[in-house]
């Protein structure tokens, strides 16, 4: 299993640092990214769907607090958690300012109450084994070079019984000849191109956005089967495959082997919710209660954290993890040195 380089997480970081600065700062960064006022307007619309999908997860008991958000980026999704859904847990990602901005978008789209923010790192949650009911990410896990680690230890930290919600990610397509370079997509220029561009882009040319020059992994080529593989330790598994607009087969014992086919060969986006088995879903515990160390983590253990006034303390090796504009930081003293040295040299942590 290939792990995520720590030139794709400094990438990520940087990248969005530069995205913070043009659409929260107003600076002028990127041409070809969204501004302040365009992103808000698309944070909108996903904060509207991850509202219709949540309720319907919500209706089957399937949205339990504290839930976790993984790769929760500006935080709108955990947001309507919070504030429309009415279930608090946490939000992680490994970049601070996408947290940071958190506070803005609170503002932009009027809500009260805030996620509680982790800055860690995907392979590494800090939480208890079996411990969290609800772990849900959207077009999150296409970031890494193989889904399957972060699936493990998604796996890892839901409580037996507790559920994972995949959306937005997605898969290879066979029928794929990379003949050039591909527009930009998550940026404006996809908009003007043509149908008929359109058409021959999926077909010939690889995917090519900002994010990839800073070294971010867009990794649109995993294959049916490598998710396949990642998700089949979860029971009750209800995942689906859409390629182009409404042709839907399911992942596992696809019903309609033509539609699974024709997933197959045109590639989409993978969708649905698993089931860890066994059955012993908490009951009102909040996030800080399960957060471990991951300096401790480092030797196997599985050390609790206490909140502090100035920040997190571990019981066990007495590491301080620091809290910046509300955002905790929780990684391990080698991995938290090199992705964010100035704020590690300022804290106390064990080597
Ligand atoms: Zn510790």
């Amino acid at each position: 299993m290939e792990q995520q380089s720590a030139r794709a997480q400094k990438g990520e970081i940087e990248f969005r640092r530069k995205l913070f600065n043009q659409q929260v700062e107003g600076e002028s960064v990127f041409e070809d990214e969204f501004d302040g006022k365009e992103i808000s307007k698309i944070l909108g619309e996903r904060m509207k769907k991850t509202l219709e999908q949540m309720t319907l997860l919500k209706g089957k008991n399937i949205v339990r607090p504290p839930f976790v958000e993984i790769g929760a980026e500006r935080c709108q999704r955990s947001l309507v958690m919070e504030n429309d859904l009415d279930t608090a847990g946490a939000a992680v990602d490994i970049s601070y300012d996408m947290l940071k901005s958190c506070d803005y978008y609170k503002g932009v789209f009027n809500k009260n109450k805030v996620p509680f923010r982790i800055c860690c790192d995907a392979n590494k949650l800090p939480f208890m084994t079996g411990s969290i009911p609800f772990v849900f990410c959207y077009q999150t896990l296409h970031h890494f070079p193989d889904p399957t680690p972060i699936v493990k230890e998604i796996y890892r930290v839901l409580s037996p019984g507790g559920y994972f919600a995949v959306n937005e990610e997605p898969f290879k397509k066979v029928l794929y000849v990379n003949l050039y370079k591909g527009k930009k997509i998550y940026s404006k220029e996809p908009a003007k191109t043509s149908k008929v561009g359109n058409i021959f882009n999926f077909f010939f040319s690889k995917t090519n956005c900002n994010e990839v020059k800073y070294g971010v992994i867009e990794n649109e080529r995993i294959p049916i089967g490598v998710w396949r593989q990642a998700l089949s330790g979860f029971e009750d598994k209800q995942v689906f495959l859409r390629a182009i607009k409404n042709i839907k087969s399911e992942l596992f014992n696809p019903t309609n082997y033509l539609k699974f086919l024709f997933a197959y060969l045109f590639g989409g986006e993978i969708h649905g919710i698993c089931r860890k088995p066994g059955n012993s879903i908490p009951k009102d515990i909040s996030i800080k209660d399960i957060l471990i160390c991951p300096v401790c983590r480092e030797t196997g253990q599985e050390s609790k954290l206490i909140q502090k006034e100035r920040g997190i303390l571990c019981s066990v090796c007495a590491s301080e993890f620091p809290i910046v504009d509300g955002i905790v930081f929780l990684f391990s003293s080698g991995k938290f040195q090199e992705l964010y040295p100035e704020i590690f040299n300022n804290a106390n942590i064990k080597k």
